[in-house]
């Protein structure tokens, strides 16, 4: 990284390990841009599907949000859901078992902006409630009462890269999808959406639908990173004076004299063991902090004034 920024004028980091774009920024005098970094976050992908929303539902606030997919593993699904968070939107979750969007997330956003979500482990549609009941199946479905209370379903695909077994993803693949049977039963304003690539979680079908947004929302992106741009490089005016201002580092405490490392095994620390162990109090949880690369809360004994 030190050598790319004598290089160019802007830094994009994809890194499949947690907190990597954290690490370029802190080492870098030019803007890096989180362009995903391992299953942490996704930064750029929810403004543009923020700009969707906006665009074609005229607001966020309010919109109620239905993530669907592998939210553990997620990391458009986790940006997107603190940018709704922010800007007022409803979180719904649906997430096999097993892939649900981390605890301390849910905590995270509840603590921070008050938003409590709803959450689901099977949709309508492949879990119907006969079938639920001859399979014993013991889960809440999202119901198709739900479903008409969704304005837009965000659909995510099962991350295989980032199982820890061959045998974990086969158990998870194949095990939802968005179908137009499905859509039958969803409002005639509901938007699909998808951050793409897809695999078999989104059929074909459902393209002809005039609901399917996941075209447009990636064609959007194009205006929305070159937006980001001229704006981290200063070309275009904006509300914010400054980018810098902008950015908040959290106050961490550095550990490594404790001895104490970040027990996430895909955060940057793990490869670049020259990094600190750094980490971020979490408010009123006394033994509880979040390792200040890839944001992973832990319980970790951190000293306080
Ligand atoms: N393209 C998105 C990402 O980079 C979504 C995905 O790969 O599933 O995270």
């Amino acid at each position: 990284m030190r050598i790319l920024e004598s290089y160019a004028d802007i830094l994009i980091v994809r890194h499949p390990l947690e907190g990597s774009a954290r690490v370029a920024a802190d080492y870098c005098s030019v803007p890096v841009v989180n362009a995903g970094d391992g299953a942490h976050e996704h930064p750029t992908q929810t403004l543009l599907d923020l700009y969707t929303i906006r665009r074609e539902k005229e607001r966020i606030e309010g919109v109620n949000v239905a993530l669907v997919g592998d939210l553990k593993h997620g990391r458009t699904a986790h940006s997107l859901a603190y940018g709704l968070a922010r800007f007022g939107g409803k979180i719904t979750c649906v997430a096999p078992k097993g892939l649900e969007m981390p605890p301390e997330m849910l905590e995270r956003l509840e603590r921070d902006f008050d938003v409590r979500s709803e959450s689901y482990n099977s949709l309508a549609d492949f879990v119907s409630e006969p079938d639920r009941l001859a399979a014993q199946v013991d889960e809440p479905v999202l119901s198709v009462e739900v479903l008409r209370f969704i304005d837009v379903i965000y659909v995510t695909r099962v991350q295989k890269e980032r199982f820890n077994s061959q045998q974990e993803f086969e158990a998870a693949k194949g095990s939802y999808a968005i179908t137009t049977v499905l859509l039958r039963h969803a409002r005639p304003d509901t938007l699909v959406m998808h951050p793409l690539p897809r695999v078999d979680e989104l059929a074909y079908e459902v393209d002809a639908d005039p609901r399917a947004a996941y075209f447009r929302q990636a064609a959007y992106g194009l205006p929305v990173r070159m937006a980001l741009l001229a704006a981290v490089l200063g070309k275009h005016r904006t509300k914010a004076r400054s980018v810098e201002g902008l950015i908040k580092r959290p106050a961490d405490v550095d550990l490594t004299s404790a001895g104490v490392r970040c027990q996430n095994s895909h955060c940057v620390t793990t490869a670049e063991t020259y990094l600190r162990a750094r980490f971020v109090p979490v408010a009123d949880r006394p033994n509880r902090a979040c390792c200040y690369y890839c944001g992973q809360e832990m319980t970790v004994h951190v000293p306080r004034d």
